[in-house]
């Protein structure tokens, strides 16, 4: 077994969620060297869950491997393709099956209260030993204790969603990472030549202020928990919720193209409608929302999509908006437009 405190030093040496699992796969196949080690989360609605790949690294792989997050849902395999997996994760233990090649399979649970529960998978030619055993689980405890640190610094203590200030980081590494699919798109697969294209939408509720006045602060902070709950079940896994203060919240989306990206949004809406708040009954929301552009910065986008909120606000509340198509209207005007008529677009 290699190094334990090592491990521990790696596991915890970058604050990125995204980077944890890597880190973890890697850990293990230094200090056990399995045959395989693999990281799998529970992904999707709670009628089809389904297994996603986070990390996975076999025998002398040099970096690991994981799907892709703009993977279909029904191109994963469902969680009974592997019961053994399945048991783990339902019953939050450790589990052990062997196969007729004769390896073996350790099966440590990771809970995590946003991330989506997962199961760490060893496989190896002979058993863990018990030994072996408790160094994985203790290693697996600081990383929930880590993932622990992690949510206190960047999640929103009311609702749970990501805060405001872990935003622009997530813009600018979702505008990267658009680069680079694009680009090894271009040299391989021409079916997937564009990439899947984002959409930033903010959403605010409409005069929560009168809940506030109406029924007090604490079943204010009520709605706003309740509607974090609706934005969760609307939205899919790979989006990304925030609560950017008060009662604004961002998504950053992924959705092919606009119209799914307005059905997204238009969706939250009425279900928002539809749901009867205990005491407030109904609450609207004005949503506006806009393209992330090549070269966008947070700011830049976060300001078109509120601009059609606004434009939803003084047009009765209670509906979206798509920036871009408010401009072809006529009810918008780009930024750099307003100073000159010179055709930028
Ligand atoms: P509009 O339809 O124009 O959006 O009207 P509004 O009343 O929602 O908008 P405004 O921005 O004027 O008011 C937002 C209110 O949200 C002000 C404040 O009372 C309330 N608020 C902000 N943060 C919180 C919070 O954390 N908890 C609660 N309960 N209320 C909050
Ligand atoms: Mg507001
Ligand atoms: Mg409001």
């Amino acid at each position: 077994m290699g190094n334990v405190a090592e491990q521990l030093a790696e596991l915890t040496g970058y604050k990125d969620r995204d980077v944890m699992d890597v880190t973890m796969v890697v850990a293990m196949r230094d200090m056990l060297a399995p045959l395989s080690v693999s990281i799998y989360r529970a992904v999707g609605s709670p009628e089809d869950r389904r297994w996603m790949t986070r990390a996975r690294l076999k025998g002398d792989d040099a970096v690991a491997s994981a799907d892709s997050l703009s993977t279909p849902l029904n191109e994963l395999p469902a969680l009974d393709e592997f019961p053994a997996r399945l048991a783990c994760l339902q019953k939050h233990e450790v589990r052990e099956s062997g196969s007729d090649e004769g390896d073996s399979t350790c099966y440590f649970p990771l809970l995590s209260e946003h991330d989506g529960d997962g199961v760490l998978e060893i496989i190896s030619q002979t058993r863990l030993s018990q030994a072996e055993q408790r160094t994985v689980s203790a290693i697996v405890k600081v990383y929930h204790n880590f993932q622990g640190l992690l949510d206190y610094s960047e999640r929103d203590t009311l609702t749970g969603l990501l805060n405001r200030k872990t935003f622009d980081g997530s813009f600018l590494k979702l505008l990267a990472g658009e680069g680079a699919l694009a680009s090894t798109a271009i040299e391989g697969d021409r079916r997937h030549e564009t990439a899947p294209a984002h959409w930033l939408g903010v959403i605010d509720i409409d005069h929560f202020k009168r809940v506030n006045d109406n029924f007090g602060h604490l079943i204010g902070d009520e709605v706003l928990l309740l509607l974090s709950r609706l934005m969760r079940a609307s939205f899919r896994y790979h989006d990304r919720l925030y609560r950017f203060g008060g009662e604004e919240f961002v998504v950053l989306l992924r959705a092919d193209g606009v119209t799914h990206a307005a059905a997204a949004f238009e969706r939250l809406r009425q279900q928002c409608q539809q749901y009867a708040f205990p005491q407030v009954g109904q609450v609207t929301l004005s949503i506006g929302f806009t393209a992330i552009r090549p070269g966008d910065t947070p700011a830049g986008a976060f300001d078109r999509a509120d601009k059609a909120v606004y434009h939803a606000k003084h047009n009765g509340r209670n509906q979206v908006h798509g920036f871009e198509q408010l401009v072809t209207d006529g009810h918008l005007q780009e930024e750099g437009d307003k100073e000159s008529d010179v055709e930028l677009f």
